[in-house]
């Protein structure tokens, strides 16, 4: 599998939490424990090069320190106090677009572990509120763990199915902002071992889908929504620009894709026209595990959900 050739290649993306810390302490840490730092990196190839104790600035997101792919710092002081945390860049994509000024109210609609509600709650400062679900158990309490770590505070964490909380309860009256990264296929993940890809097949592909579609359509539905980001670890059209494009026709002028990041070089599929608005991520073209984002923006105030 190309993705599994590439995986080598992905480095090990170090998300500094500014709700702890700040890049330049992070960075004389790293100093202090024998590593050298070279500086914010001007493009790929650096990244692609680095080995050894070296780290870079990343080139595209801040509060983001790039290290050789063989590192290892889930042992480190500042990964165990969460000062930083270890996530993927194509995965701090997402709160990154979403972008809330600090003070908005925002949901995370499938939020657990919880790695892009914290960066959320970073970019807001713990400045304003974030409602988050998941449905499953097991993961709220480990999201759970994982917030407390990092120091978020006004996150109301709920384990819920997303498609049951009502858009109309008051409760979420002011929320402007919606982080949608819903269950797919995870056909972009490089960290699986041999045989464990799991093949996907029509049928799981469309259900998948099926719920995607849901569960996009439902969050559009909240009233004061101004922006949404929604992400997949799939690289199956079916689960990316399909999904968004059904759900856009559905909402007619409603809602508009934006342009994701335009300066990232690895555009939405051509399924649809206006797709290339939509950013895909993948080992080979952008050192990072494969990835999909479309930000969608409400165009016209006070419109109604579709029949
Ligand atoms: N955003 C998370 C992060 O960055 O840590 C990862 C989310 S993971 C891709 C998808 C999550 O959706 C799973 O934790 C799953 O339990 C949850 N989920 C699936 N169906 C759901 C539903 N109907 N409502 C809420 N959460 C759901």
């Amino acid at each position: 599998k190309a993705v599994s050739a590439a995986a080598s290649q992905v480095p090990r993306y170090v998300r500094v939490n500014t709700l702890k810390t700040c890049v330049d302490d992070v960075i004389d840490f790293f100093k202090r424990q024998g590593y050298a730092y070279l500086g914010k990196a001007a493009s790929m190839e650096e990244l692609k090069a680095l080995s050894g104790k070296k780290f870079l600035l990343d080139l595209h997101l801040p509060e983001l320190l790039v290290f050789p792919s063989q590192t290892d710092l889930h042992d480190n002081l500042l990964y165990t106090s969460g000062h930083i945390i270890l996530q993927d860049k194509a995965s701090c994509l997402p709160a990154f677009l979403l972008g809330p000024v600090a003070g908005s109210h925002v949901i995370d609609a499938c939020a657990a572990p919880g790695n892009k509600t914290s960066h959320l709650a970073a970019i807001l400062k713990n400045k304003g509120q974030i409602f988050a679900f998941d449905v499953d158990p097991k993961r709220v309490a480990t999201m759970n763990t994982l917030l407390t770590r990092a120091g978020v505070t006004g996150c109301q964490l709920a384990q819920q199915d997303f498609l049951t909380v009502d858009p109309r309860d008051p409760k979420y009256s002011r929320v402007t902002h919606i982080l949608l990264d819903p269950s797919c296929s995870g056909s972009g993940m490089v960290t699986r071992g041999p045989g464990e890809e799991a093949a996907s097949s029509a049928e799981r592909l469309q259900a998948l889908a099926g719920f995607q579609r849901r569960v996009l359509h439902h969050a559009l539905s909240f009233p004061a929504l101004q922006r949404l980001v929604y992400s997949t670890c799939s690289l199956h059209q079916e689960e990316n620009e399909d999904v968004v494009q059904a759900v856009l026709q559905k909402w007619g002028s409603a809602f508009r894709l934006v342009t994701a990041f335009p300066s990232w070089p690895c555009r939405g599929l051509a399924a649809f026209s206006g797709a290339e608005s939509c950013l895909r991520a993948s080992p080979a073209e952008t050192l990072t595990h494969g990835f999909f984002v479309a930000v969608l923006e409400r165009c016209k105030e006070g419109a109604a959900a579709p029949s």
